[in-house]
């Protein structure tokens, strides 16, 4: 079991949406998954519910953005994709950004790990959803599935893979590690449907 974050590391919930806690607002590549190569802006949300021990990404420090903000942030790159990460994008109430930006003509892209029922207006509102587990169970709100995405690491086993919740299953190496990428594909062999995620934005040296 992955180890949640202590009370003061976790994501703040604020009714209104009004304001969120933001990491960093960027504009890149989607380097991962179904939706790799598309030009993209990626928001993402500070903090996390959980603590993997393999995290590589900073998520603690933020700025507090109002959601015209973060809109006219957004505005200013060049993307139609908008992908929301963190962190754990839906520890915070983002419901209210998702509706300005889908109003702004945005398409919404959400990469989550899976453990928190999401408000069920983002079902409507964000088209692909990307659930990476981190041995926990997913929610049960979470219907709208685009994809599951494991990360392959030593304790990874391919009995964890709950192939009924998306019509995807990706596996992602922990690390180029020649054990990691050898226990993907020896895993590929015996799942043909299921594919590999290479992260192309770290090979291109993205941000
Ligand atoms: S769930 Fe994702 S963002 Fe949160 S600690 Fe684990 S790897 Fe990092």
């Amino acid at each position: 079991m992955t180890p949640p974050a202590s009370k003061d590391q976790m994501p703040v919930w604020r009714d209104n949406g009004a304001i969120l806690q933001v990491n960093e607002i960027f504009y890149s590549i989607e380097g991962e998954g179904l939706r790799v190569g598309q030009p993209t802006t990626f928001v993402r949300l500070a903090r996390c519910n959980l603590r993997c021990f393999f995290c590589d990404t900073e998520f603690d420090s933020f700025e507090e953005m109002t959601i015209s903000q973060i809109v006219d942030t957004v505005v200013r790159h060049p993307a139609k994709w908008v992908c929301l990460t963190g962190g754990e994008p839906l520890g915070q109430n983002i419901a209210p950004l998702c509706r300005e930006l889908v109003s702004a003509g945005f398409r919404l892209h959400i990469e989550t790990n899976g453990t928190i029922d999401p408000d069920p207006v983002l079902c409507d509102l964000i088209e692909h959803w990307t659930v990476s587990p981190k041995r926990q169970k997913i929610a049960d709100g979470l219907t709208h599935i685009t994809e599951l995405k494991y990360v392959v690491g030593k304790a990874f086993c391919e009995n964890m893979v709950d192939e009924n919740r998306a019509k995807y299953i990706y596996l992602q190496p922990e690390s180029s590690k020649p054990r990691y990428i050898n226990k993907a594909l020896d895993i590929l062999s015996r799942h043909p449907n299921w594919r590999l995620s290479c992260r192309i934005h770290k090979m291109l040296q993205l941000p």
